[in-house]
């Protein structure tokens, strides 16, 4: 044991460093003392890992193989959102796609409830497998670019630092999300929203290809030519088809100075806030990203804002929403400034948010108006919880030009996406917060177009998933009948195949 909580150390360093000097191959991790215990099978009923089989899972993979006994293990097992507490009875990291060939093969050979770890930012915990095993792709990282035909390769496990330090500084950059250690595994399968979102589109928009590993072993390439089920698939399907080894994404030229903006107003301009987003919404550029809403800070003060990012100088930013902001009168605070794109892409990593439990609402609108601002202003007003949210950001542009049917998301006529996020500390506090989310959503939900991000879900039923992915889902569950019949592939939110039993 002692060893490999040494070796782990070494690779946890790496893990950190993985997207600039790559993954080094290593010798493999002799489990000495391998721990017989009880696992979860993906059926839902115990079964028992023996000694001898936790001994072969490590002789099979060159990467460290974490059990419950180790010392590491409450670590290695800790995800994004402390609310989620999950216990898997196995841990294995892995250093190359051998490895995961041969997790995967155990996994499937042992019937055992599975997980994939990329960044471990979802929400809800679908990246550990709770009394299963997990499969940890976080050392699996690096992306190499071809400047040439503006592409870049990324492995599975990488995260969108990862992405965005191989490309920026080349001049080039592509769409992914707002925090640096999101996972690319899950935001680039889920759909992808970030700050160049209305100029270039969503990330999956921008895959050009993916290598997946099957649930039957196979290791496939899925792009327009090529196993098109999956490659339209894996657009927005998530993990239901198989693990994404690399993903191809398309780069553009990129000029990293960019202008971020932010006005803060006393909360009783909350429902004029949201008129003027929605007012400007539908007029500014797409290189001008927009959102806004009701905040109540770690302090408890409660404000409107309003801000965005400009891929253009300050002064032509300025000139565009002039008109728009001095309508509202005085704000409170206004920040504008040109900044390193590269630094924005990494403003809000260490957000106190970050240490707190989290709680999502969500969901789309293809249509706002005067009428929606008031009534959501009357929800949003009433959030006094520290660090709540009640938030419209910005849609359509180039997201909106893709055919619903060409990916699996289908939502390309929203304008805005609508979020509710609370975050407590004391575990005390959930229920109240969570109750504040619930009921926000429950009144505004009726005035939406239907549908939510799938990424933000927290356990959504059978019913929520078809809405989710509306005219799509029938073809999803095609596509999981062929690739994955049995279901092993179910933690994610879960196309459920007709074929499995
Ligand atoms: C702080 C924070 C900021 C966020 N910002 C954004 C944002 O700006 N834009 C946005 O779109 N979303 C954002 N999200 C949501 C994010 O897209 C989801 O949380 C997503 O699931 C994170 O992916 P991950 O790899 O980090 O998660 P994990 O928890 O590691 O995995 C989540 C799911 O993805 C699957 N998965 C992971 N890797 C692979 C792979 N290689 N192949 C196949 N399936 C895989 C897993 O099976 C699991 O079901 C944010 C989340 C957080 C916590």
């Amino acid at each position: 044991m002692t060893r490999l909580h040494h070796t782990y150390s070494r690779l946890s360093r790496r893990s950190l460093l993985g997207g600039v000097l790559g993954v080094t191959a290593v010798a493999s991790y002799p489990l000495r003392q391998a721990h017989a215990g009880e696992a979860l099978a993906s059926t839902g009923e115990k079964i028992l890992l023996t000694d001898n089989d936790l001994m072969d899972l490590q002789n099979s993979i060159s990467g460290p193989v974490i059990l419950p006994t180790s010392l590491i293990y409450d670590e290695v097992r800790r995800l994004w959102n402390p609310a989620v507490d999950h216990h898997p009875a196995v841990i294995a990291q892995w250093q190359s796609l051998e490895d995961i060939q041969a997790a995967l093969q155990f996994a499937r050979s042992h019937n055992i409830l599975t997980a994939i770890r990329c960044g471990g930012h979802n929400y809800h915990g679908l990246g550990m497998a709770d009394g299963g095993m997990t499969i940890d792709l976080s050392p699996f990282r690096g992306v190499e670019v071809d400047e040439a035909n503006k592409v870049a390769y990324v492995k599975g496990g990488s995260i969108l630092r990862n992405l965005d330090e191989a490309t920026i500084p080349l001049g080039v950059a592509t769409t992914a999300g707002v925090v640096s250690h999101t996972g690319v595994g899950g935001l680039a399968t889920g759909i992808g929203q970030g700050r160049l979102a209305r100029s270039l589109g969503y990330t999956i928009d921008n895959v050009r290809g993916v290598k997946i590993l099957t649930p039957d072993g196979r290791h496939l390439r899925a792009d327009a030519t090529q196993n098109s089920d999956l490659y339209w698939g894996v657009r927005g399907g998530g993990s239901n088809f198989g693990i994404v080894t690399e993903f191809e994404i398309q780069l553009y030229d990129f000029d990293p100075t960019v202008t971020s903006i932010s006005y803060t107003y006393p909360i009783s301009k909350a429902a004029d806030v949201y008129k003027t987003l929605f007012e400007m919404g539908e007029v500014v550029p797409n290189a001008m990203s927009l959102g806004g809403g009701v905040r109540t800070n770690a302090n408890g003060e409660t404000t409107c804002s309003l801000g965005g990012n400009y891929a253009g100088p300050m002064a032509d930013a300025q000139k565009i929403l002039d008109p728009y902001i001095k309508k509202l009168g005085d704000p409170l605070r206004t920040r504008m400034n040109e900044v390193d794109y590269l630094w924005l892409q990494g403003i809000a990593d260490g957000d106190l948010l970050a240490k707190s439990a989290t709680y999502y609402q969500s969901g789309f609108f293809n249509h706002v108006d005067e009428k929606i601002a008031e009534e959501v202003a009357d929800y949003a007003t009433q959030n006094t919880f520290p660090g709540s949210q009640v938030q419209f950001g910005h849609q359509a542009g180039k997201m909106a030009k893709v055919a619903p049917d060409a990916t699996a998301f289908p939502h390309r006529d929203t304008k805005f996406q609508f979020t509710t996020d609370v975050h407590w500390a004391d575990r005390r506090d959930g229920p109240a917060n969570k109750k504040f989310a619930n009921d926000t959503w429950a009144a505004v939900k009726p005035m939406s177009s239907g549908g939510f991000y799938v990424n933000l879900a927290f356990g959504p039923s059978e019913a929520d998933i078809r809405e989710a992915y509306a005219g799509n889902y029938d073809r999803l569950v095609e596509v999981k009948n062929k690739y994955d019949p049995d279901n092993f592939m179910r933690l994610n939110v879960n196309i459920k195949p007709t074929t499995a039993g």
